[in-house]
C-alpha cells in the first residue's frame, strides 16, 4: 500500500539520534514521519542508565541548546548528577547524571508525542524507496510504502545486528530486538561503504543480592556526603531547574581482585574476542574486562561501579565489567566481588557486532554522497554513545529540513562547537574503531565549554527555527545580564585608602597599591567573585547591586562572568596558536623525535605518530586519528624544545 500522506522528513528509528533528528525537523516546520521497530522502546537506552560525562556532556548541552530534547529528558529522569573534573579548568568540567531509565524513556516519548509536525508509526523499515540517485520513501515490513522527500536513516546496532554470549550467537539489534537484516542487505546492494564494529555490555545484577554494607557509597553532588551539598543538585538543560529531578540515589563501588582475574582468564579459550568469532572492532575506550585483564596485566584490581537503573526497579548496572564471555564464566566473576557473593544476575552481559557505514562517503551535512535526501546519523556513522547519538541525529534532521526549504546546509566550524568537532573528525577522517568524544578532539575546547553552549548556539538554532520563544528568552535575558553586570565591574574602582589591609589580603591575597576596577580584581587567579562581593565591608554595596541586577539568573551569570575575566587571555592566546599551526605546514620534525614521551598528546596520537613518523608538521595533521588538537600540542613540545 501507498501511504496517502507525503512526507518532507522520514526518520528511520528512535533510539537517541532519530528522536533528536526527528524533534529537530518538525521544530523546523518540516512534516516529519518517525518510523521505529517498537514506540514502547523510542529513547531506550541500549546499555549504562547515564547520560553526559567528559566531551559527552558537553554534546548534551549543545543539543539542549539547540532545542534538543536529552538534556531536559535527564533532568526529567536523573536520580544521580555530579559535574566530572569540578576542581579543574571550565573547559573541562563536565555534567554527568545516572537516568532512571524508565522515567527517560517517559519524557522523551513525550515531548515525541507533543511535537507538532510529527508523526509516529511503528513498523520495522525494510527497504528504502530509490528514483534515480535520489530516495523517495521507505517501505516497512508489511509493504507499507511512505513517500518523502528525505530520509535520515539511524538504525543504530541493529544493522545485521549478532548477539555474542560465550561462543553462542543469534541475531538481534540489541538484547529482546530484532534485528535489521532486509535493511542492511539493501543498503549493501546500495554500494555504500561499510563494515563491522562491535560493542558489549555488562550482565545486570539484582539488588537485592547485593550486600551494599561491603561496597562504598557515592551519593550524587549536591547530596548529603557528595560534592558541594549546599550547593544543591546540578541540573542538565539550560531551561531546566532543580525541582524537575526525581528523588536521587547513590551509587556505588566495588572491586575486581585477583581471583575475578583469574576466573575471567579461565574464559579465555571461550572468549567470543579471543577466539576470532568477533569480527568487528571494539571502543578502546570501553572495553570489556576480559580485554583490560588481558591488556592490563599489571593491574590487579579495576573498581566497579554499582549504578541503580531506576527509582522503580531493583536492577543495578554494573559499570567496568561488560562481557561477551560465556555465562558460567560471568556468574563466577560477579560472584568473586565484594558485596556481590550472592548476587543474582538478571541478564547476562553479551557482545554485539553490526554494520556501520564510512561516515568519509556523507557530505559534511551528513546526507550520502551517493544518494540524494538521504541522510545517516547516529551509531550507524561508526560512533559509540547516546550523545554523540544526539547530537548527530540533531545534525542530520536540521539539515534534512533545510534540504527541504531549499536552503543550503548548516555546517558548524570546528571552534562554534563539539558537533562541528564531531562532524568534521568523521567525514574527513573516518573511523577505525566507533568513536566517541573526548575534550582532547577540539583543538579550541577553551571556548567550547558546557557552560557556554548556550551563548554559542541558541542564536543560530533561532535563526534555523529550532528554539522557541521560552529558551530565546532566558538566553537574551542572561546575555544582558551578564553585560551588564561585566560593565558594572569594569566601572567600579576600588581604591586603597578605602580598604582595611586584613579584608584585603583575606579577598585578594595581598594588599593593593593604586586604584583596580572590579573586572581587573577577579582576572587574580584566587580571587572569586562571591569574595570580591564582599569587599569594602558594603561601602560599595556591591552584592546587593548585584543580586539586584541579575535576579534569579544570577549563578549562571556570576559564572559567565567570572569565566570571561580569567580566562579570555588563554582562549585569545589559544586563538592565536592554533591560527598559526596553519603556517607550520613545512616545519620538519625531527628524526630522533620519540613521539612515546610526548605526555601532551593522547596515547592514540602517540601510538600513530610513532608508527607513521611523519617528516613535517603538515604530513602529521593528515594521519587519521590525528586530530588538529594533537597537532598544536605537538608544535608546543617542540617549540619547548622537545
Ligand atoms: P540506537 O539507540 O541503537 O537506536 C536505533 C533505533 O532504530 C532503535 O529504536 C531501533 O528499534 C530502530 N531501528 C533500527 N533498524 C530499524 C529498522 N530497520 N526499522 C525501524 N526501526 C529500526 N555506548 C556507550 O557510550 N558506551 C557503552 O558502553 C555502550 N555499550 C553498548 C552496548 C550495547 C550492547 C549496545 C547495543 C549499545 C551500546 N552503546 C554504548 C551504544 C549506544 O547504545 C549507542 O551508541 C546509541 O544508542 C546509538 O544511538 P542510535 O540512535 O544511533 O541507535
Amino acid at each position: 500500500m501507498l501511504y496517502p500522506q507525503e512526507f518532507d522528513v522520514i526518520v528511520v528509528g528512535g533510539g537517541h539520534a532519530g528522536t533528536e533528528a526527528a524533534l529537530a525537523a518538525a521544530r523546523m516546520g518540516s512534516k516529519t514521519l518517525l518510523l521505529s521497530h517498537n514506540i514502547e522502546t523510542l529513547g531506550q537506552m541500549s546499555c549504562n542508565p547515564s547520560i553526559g560525562g567528559i566531551g559527552k556532556g558537553h554534546l548534551v548541552k549543545e543539543v539542549d541548546a539547540l532545542g534538543g530534547a536529552m538534556a531536559l529528558a535527564t533532568d526529567e529522569g536523573g536520580i544521580q548528577f555530579r559535574i566530572l573534573n569540578s576542581s579543574k579548568g571550565p573547559a573541562v568540567r563536565a555534567t554527568r547524571a545516572q537516568a532512571d531509565r524508565i522515567l527517560y524513556k517517559a519524557a522523551i516519548r513525550r515531548m515525541l508525542e507533543n511535537q507538532p509536525n510529527l508523526w509516529l508509526f511503528q513498523q520495522a523499515v525494510d527497504d528504502l524507496m530509490v528514483e534515480g540517485d535520489r530516495v523517495v520513501g521507505a517501505v516497512t515490513q508489511v509493504g507499507i510504502r511512505f513517500r518523502s522527500r528525505t530520509v535520515v536513516l539511524t538504525a543504530g546496532t541493529f544493522l545485521d545486528g549478532k548477539i555474542h554470549v560465550g561462543l553462542q550467537n543469534y541475531a538481534a539489534g540489541r538484547a529482546g530486538d530484532p534485528p535489521a537484516v532486509s535493511l542492511s542487505a539493501r543498503l549493501k546492494e546500495l554500494q555504500l561503504p561499510q563494515g563491522r564494529l562491535k560493542t558489549g555490555t555488562p550482565p545486570r545484577l539484582d539488588g537485592r543480592t547485593i550486600d551494599f554494607s561491603k561496597c562504598s557509597e557515592q551519593p550524587g553532588d549536591g547530596m548529603p556526603g557528595g560534592m558541594n551539598p549546599d550547593d544543591g543538585v546540578p541540573v542538565f538543560s539550560f531551561m531546566g531547574n532543580a525541582q524537575m529531578h526525581p528523588q536521587q540515589m547513590p551509587c556505588w563501588i566495588t572491586h575486581t581482585n585477583e581471583r575475578t582475574h583469574d576466573i575471567i582468564r579461565s574464559g579465555f579459550d571461550r572468549s567470543p574476542m579471543f577466539t576470532g568469532k568477533i569480527e568487528g572492532v571494539g571502543p578502546r575506550y570501553c572495553p570489556s574486562v576480559e580485554d583490560k585483564i588481558n591488556r592490563f596485566t599489571d593491574k590487579d584490581s579495576h573498581q566497579i561501579f554499582l549504578e541503580p537503573e531506576g527509582l522503580t526497579t531493583h536492577e543495578y548496572y554494573p559499570n567496568g565489567i561488560s562481557t561477551s564471555l560465556p555465562f558460567d564464566i560471568q556468574y563466577d566473576l560477579v560472584r568473586s566481588m565484594k558485596g556481590l557473593e550472592n548476587c543474582h544476575i538478571l541478564r547476562p552481559g553479551y557482545a554485539i557486532e553490526y554494520d556501520y557505514f564510512d561516515p568519509r562517503a556523507l557530505k559534511n551535512s551528513f546526507e550520502t554522497k551517493q544518494i540524494q535526501g538521504l541522510f545517516f546519523a547516529g551509531q550507524i556513522n561508526g560512533t559509540t554513545g547516546y550523545e554523540e547519538a544526539a547530537a548527530q541525529g540533531l545534525f542530520a534532521g536540521i539539515n534534512a529540513a533545510l534540504q527541504c526549504r531549499g536552503e543550503s546546509a548548516w555546517t558548524p566550524a570546528r571552534d562554534q562547537a563539539y558537533l562541528g568537532v564531531l562532524v568534521d573528525d568523521l567525514v574527513t577522517q573516518g573511523v577505525t574503531e566507533p568513536y566517541r568524544m573526548f575534550t582532547s578532539r577540539a583543538e579550541f575546547r577553551l571556548q567550547l565549554r558546557e557552560d557556554n553552549a548556550d551563548a554559542r548556539l541558541t542564536e543560530v538554532g533561532r535563526q534555523m527555527g529550532l528554539v522557541d520563544d521560552a529558551r530565546w528568552d532566558a538566553l537574551s535575558r542572561k546575555r544582558d545580564a551578564v553585560s551588564r553586570e561585566t560593565e558594572r565591574l569594569k566601572s567600579t574602582w576600588v581604591n586603597p585608602r578605602n580598604l582595611v589591609a586584613e579584608e584585603s589580603i583575606r579577598v585578594l591575597g595581598k594588599a593593593i597599591e593604586h586604584e583596580h576596577n572590579l573586572f581587573d580584581l577577579l582576572r587574580r587567579p584566587n580571587v572569586t567573585y562571591q569574595a570580591l562581593m564582599s569587599l569594602d565591608g558594603g561601602r560599595m554595596a556591591c552584592a546587593d547591586v548585584s543580586r539586584e541586577t541579575l535576579g534569579d539568573l544570577s549563578e549562571t551569570v556570576i559564572e559567565q562572568v567570572e569565566i570571561a575575566a580569567k580566562y579570555s587571555g588563554y582562549i585569545d592566546r589559544q586563538k592565536g596558536e592554533v591560527e598559526r599551526a596553519a603556517f607550520y605546514e613545512h616545519l620538519r620534525l625531527p628524526e630522533t623525535l620519540d613521539y612515546m614521551q610526548v605526555s601532551a598528546l593522547s596515547i592514540e596520537a602517540r601510538q600513530k605518530l610513532a608508527k607513521h613518523r611523519p617528516e613535517t608538521l603538515g604530513q602529521a595533521s593528515r594521519i587519521s586519528g590525528i586530530t588538529p588538537a594533537s597537532v598544536s600540542l605537538l608544535l608546543i613540545h617542540l617549540k619547548k624544545g622537545g
